[in-house]
């Protein structure tokens, strides 16, 4: 892990195309000694699912991490994919040479040229023989390189303490890479080794943020996002199938649970509890949310609440909400401040979808004055009084749709898979 210290981006944001191979290294995770093996299976499986559409590509996977031969596939792009998969820290594009000598010292050269460094830029060569036959050791090599690649390239200045351009030879039996970049990867743990949470989806900014935070510390996650047709229309839904397709970026497959909540919103409209409202469609949405958790095999339920943003997340509101499910409710934005969270949803690239102004199922409802401060007592009341609900839950369940979506392509009526209890996907 010492490239990852040390490593320098000389070539900044421009193209790496120069390279045959990616070097992926692993993150954190690759502290928890005993569950390592697993861990690193996982981001594997995860950069399998990435890599489909490049049929030529291929994988390998040594200790601490895995190489993708490009064998003609587009290396910026993979890259740009392939640093949002969870657990991997850094990604260096690499050239690839023989272990022998004249064939280092003649791929180290045409790396440079593509690299093409700007005069005066300070420079080293640090060599690590891991194949102890070649018959140079690590200190010789960084010699037996570096001058013939100085007399080439007068502009260049040595600094072997802190080089701006640190050119890495890693000589390994049967091939050698050459690499000087390192670019940083989103980290966190690979996808599902903390289990698996149902996240609260609606059109938002904060809750897709939300899925991503989950999925990155190691939460494989199902959206659920309830909508009201025909208050609510197909561009709506629309807008919530692409921000999953957005968020199976991150995640290879992503299921998406459509749940037709109407029926549920109407019971409580006309019961003279307006500024109830939001806090009973809430709690419906995660008992419902609970109920498909309790199906799909899921722990914890993930919502983009944010403490004092709205009516419905003041302290009491949040606490009278959050009664309405025994599992645990994560709400990962809860301290933030919106500007940190926009800032997240432009970067994992939800934001523009997320600001298109279609409807939401309960802004159509919003009542004048929400009220910042439900009881319990009551809203307990009104839910175990109203005529139907029970069964209204029951039907909002049943007639839950559930696609998988993937970064590809457009859904197709064969991906609206039947939900079965327990069904397990394996995407990988
Ligand atoms: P967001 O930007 O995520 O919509 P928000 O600040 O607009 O959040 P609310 O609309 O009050 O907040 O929603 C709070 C949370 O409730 C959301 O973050 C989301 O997790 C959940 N939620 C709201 N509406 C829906 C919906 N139609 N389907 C699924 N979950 C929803
Ligand atoms: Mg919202």
């Amino acid at each position: 892990m010492k490239e990852q210290e040390t490593g320098t981006a000389i070539s900044g944001g421009s193209s790496i195309e120069y390279a045959d191979m990616l070097i992926l290294r692993f993150g954190e995770f690759t502290l928890k000694g005993k569950n390592r093996a697993r861990f690193e299976k996982t981001v594997l499986r995860h950069v399998k699912e990435m890599v489909k559409p490049y049929p030529n590509v291929v994988l390998s996977k040594e200790f601490g991490r895995i190489y993708v031969q490009l064998n003609g596939a587009p290396a910026g792009e993979l890259a740009a994919s392939l640093k949002n998969v969870f657990g991997i820290a850094s990604i260096s594009p690499v050239k690839v040479a023989l272990s022998e000598f004249d064939d280092i010292l003649s791929a180290s050269r045409t790396f440079l040229e593509i690299i093409a460094p700007a005069p005066g830029t300070t420079f080293k060569v640090n060599a690590r023989r891991v194949w102890k036959e070649f018959p140079h050791g690590s200190i010789e090599m960084n010699k037996l390189i570096s001058t013939p690649l100085l007399q080439g390239y007068p502009g260049l200045i040595v600094d072997v303490k802190s080089p701006q351009m640190e050119l890495k030879i890693e000589i390994r039996e049967g091939h050698t890479y050459i690499f000087c970049e390192n670019i940083p990867g989103v980290g966190g743990f690979p996808l599902g080794t903390n289990g698996k949470a149902m996240l609260l989806l609606s059109g938002g900014i904060d809750s897709p943020v939300a899925g991503w935070s989950s999925m990155r510390r190691g939460l494989e996650v199902e959206c659920v996002h309830f909508y009201s047709y025909p208050y609510t229309s197909e561009l709506a839904r629309q807008k919530v199938v692409d921000l999953a397709r957005v968020l199976s970026r991150y995640a290879g497959v992503i299921k998406l649970h459509l749940v037709p909540f109407t029926e549920v919103q109407t019971a409580f409209t006309g019961i003279g509890q307006d500024n109830l409202i939001i806090t009973l469609m809430r709690r419906a949405m995660l008992k419902i949310t609970t109920r498909l958790a309790e199906r799909e095999g899921a722990l914890a339920l993930v919502t983009g609440e944010s403490l004092g943003q709205v009516a419905s997340q003041t302290l009491s509101s949040m606490n009278v909400i959050g009664r309405a499910t025994t599992l645990p409710l994560l709400r990962p934005l809860v301290m933030m401040d919106k500007s940190e969270i926009v800032e997240l949803s432009q970067m994992i690239g939800t934001y523009d979808l997320s600001i298109l102004p279609y409807e939401d199922c309960c802004t159509l409802f919003v009542p004048k004055s929400p009220t910042t401060n439900p009881n319990l007592r009551i809203v307990d009341k009104i839910e175990a009084t109203l005529p139907g609900y029970a069964a209204r839950l029951d039907a909002a369940v049943a007639g839950t749709e559930t696609i998988s979506i993937t970064p590809y392509g457009d859904e197709k009526p064969s991906d609206v898979v039947p939900v079965q209890a327990g069904l397990q996907e394996e995407w990988f």
